[in-house]
C-alpha cells in the first residue's frame, strides 16, 4: 500500500514536470509565432519583437510617460499580446519627442536607450526605427497627377526621410508628377505621414520593418556606393577562402554588356 502511494506521488510529480515543460515549449512557440506574424508598431527603441516580448513586463510606464497619448497597452481581444505597448499612427502618431520620455523610464530595457543615442551618448529620436513608411502607389493621388504633398510636409525629417521626386506625366505629355518617395534608412516610422495622408484610408502606411523590407544578402553589391565596400571586402575574404580562383562578377559596372 505504502509502495502504491509512493508510486502515485512520483507519477503525479512527473506529470507536473511534463506539464510545466510543455507549457514552456508552448509559450516559446507562441512567442516565435507572435514575432513572425504580428503587425504591431512598438514604442521607440523597442528591441526586436521576440526580445521585446521576453523583456517587457507590461508595466505601462512608457504609456504613462507619453505626453501625447500615442502609446497604448493592448487589451484582450486585440491581435496583439495583451498588456504590451503599441501605437496606431492613423489615430495618434509618435511626435518624436526630443527628450523621448517613454524610453529611459522602461525598467527592463525592453526599450533600449542605446538604440536612440548618438555617438556622444546623447538622446537622438531620429535614430528610432519604429517601422518604415510604405507608399501605396495605386491609391496615392500624387501618382495620379493630383498635387498633394501632405505626407511630405508632415514628416519631421522632410527632405530626408521622405522626398518629392519630379517626373514627367507621359499620359498628358505636358504635366509633371511630384511623387513622395520614402528613404527607408532614414525613416523613423513615426507615422506623421500616415496620420496626415488625405485619402480615405491612408495611402502611406507605417509597417514593421521586418515585414516591410527585404534583405539583399551578400550576393549583390552596389559597386557604385562606398558604404557597400565593407560588405564587398567581407565577401572577398570569405569567397577566396572557399575558392582561390573564384572572381566576383560585377554585372552592372563591368566592361562587357
Ligand atoms: S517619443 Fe514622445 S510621442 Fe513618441 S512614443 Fe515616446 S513619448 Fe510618445
Ligand atoms: S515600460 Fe518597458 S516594460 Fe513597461 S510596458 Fe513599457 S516597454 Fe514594457
Ligand atoms: S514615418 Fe513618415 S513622417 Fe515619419 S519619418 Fe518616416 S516618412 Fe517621415
Amino acid at each position: 500500500m505504502e509502495e502504491l502511494t509512493r508510486r502515485k506521488f512520483l507519477l503525479n510529480g512527473a506529470k507536473a514536470i511534463a506539464l510545466t515543460l510543455m507549457g514552456g515549449l508552448v509559450w516559446s512557440a507562441y512567442l516565435s509565432e507572435a514575432k513572425a506574424n504580428v503587425f504591431v508598431l512598438r514604442p521607440p527603441a523597442a528591441l526586436d519583437e521576440e526580445e521585446f516580448l521576453k523583456h517587457c513586463i507590461k508595466c505601462g510606464l512608457c504609456v504613462e510617460a507619453c505626453p501625447f497619448g500615442t502609446l497604448k497597452l493592448a487589451t484582450q481581444g486585440e491581435a496583439i499580446i495583451t498588456g504590451t505597448p503599441y501605437f496606431t499612427p492613423r489615430e495618434v502618431p509618435c511626435k518624436m519627442c526630443v527628450d523621448i520620455p517613454c524610453v529611459p523610464i522602461c525598467p527592463t530595457e525592453a526599450l533600449d536607450i542605446n538604440l536612440v543615442s548618438n555617438e556622444k551618448g546623447l538622446l537622438d529620436i531620429n535614430k528610432a526605427k519604429m517601422g518604415v513608411a510604405i507608399v501605396d502607389r495605386e491609391h496615392c493621388v500624387a501618382y495620379w497627377g493630383v498635387q498633394c504633398d501632405a505626407c511630405y510636409r508632415a514628416c519631421p525629417l522632410m527632405g530626408e526621410a521622405i522626398i518629392l521626386e519630379l517626373k514627367r506625366n507621359e499620359r498628358t505629355g505636358k504635366h509633371s508628377f511630384l511623387l513622395p518617395v520614402v528613404m527607408s534608412e532614414v525613416c523613423t516610422g513615426c507615422g506623421m505621414c500616415e496620420n496626415a495622408c488625405i485619402t480615405k484610408k491612408a495611402a502611406i502606411r507605417v509597417m514593421p520593418r521586418h515585414l516591410a523590407l527585404g534583405e539583399v544578402g551578400e550576393n549583390y553589391i552596389k559597386g557604385w556606393e562606398k558604404g557597400d565596400e565593407k560588405r564587398l571586402e567581407n565577401l572577398k575574404t570569405r569567397d577566396l577562402s572557399l575558392d582561390k580562383n573564384k572572381q566576383i562578377q560585377d554585372y552592372l559596372n563591368g566592361e562587357e554588356f
